[in-house]
C-alpha cells in the first residue's frame, strides 16, 4: 500500500498538519475544510474501509473515537457540538481507501447530510 495518501501522511512521508499521533491513530487537519474544524483521524494501520474492520480493531475505534473527543476539548467545539462521521464506499462518497473519521464543528452543521 505504498500508495496509499493517508499510510504516506501516517509515516510523515507526505507533509499533513498533525494534531495528534501516537501508536495506533493519526489526526491531521483536512486539506480542504469543510467546516471551521475539520480533521482527520485515521488508523495508523492501513484498513481500507469500514467494512474491512475486524473484532479484535474494537479496541483500535474506541480509542479513535476517545481522541475524537479530546480533540474536540481542544478545538473548544466539546460542549457547542460537533459531528464524527465516516463515509463507507461510492454511495456515501468514500474518496480514500484507506478508514477516516471526519470530525467537523464550529459551525452548526445541517442534518441529514445531503
Ligand atoms: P472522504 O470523501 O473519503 O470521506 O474524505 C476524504 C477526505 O480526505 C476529504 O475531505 C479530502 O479533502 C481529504 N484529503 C484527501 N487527500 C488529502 C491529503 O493529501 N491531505 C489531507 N490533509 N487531506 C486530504
Ligand atoms: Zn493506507
Amino acid at each position: 500500500m505504498a500508495e496509499c495518501i493517508f499510510c504516506k501522511i501516517a509515516k510523515g512521508e507526505t507533509p499533513a498538519t498533525v494534531v495528534h499521533e501516537d501508536d495506533l491513530v493519526v489526526a491531521f487537519r483536512d486539506i480542504n475544510p469543510r467546516a471551521p474544524t475539520h480533521i482527520l483521524l485515521i488508523p495508523r494501520r492501513h484498513v481500507a474501509s469500514l467494512n474491512e474492520l475486524r473484532e479484535e480493531d474494537d479496541a483500535l475505534i474506541g480509542h479513535l473515537v476517545r481522541v475524537a473527543g479530546k480533540l474536540a476539548g481542544g478545538e473548544e467545539i466539546a460542549d457547542r457540538g460537533y459531528r464524527l462521521v465516516a463515509n463507507c464506499g461510492r454511495e456515501a462518497g468514500q474518496s480514500v481507501d484507506h478508514v477516516h473519521f471526519h470530525l467537523l464543528g464550529g459551525r452548526a452543521l445541517g442534518w441529514p447530510p445531503g
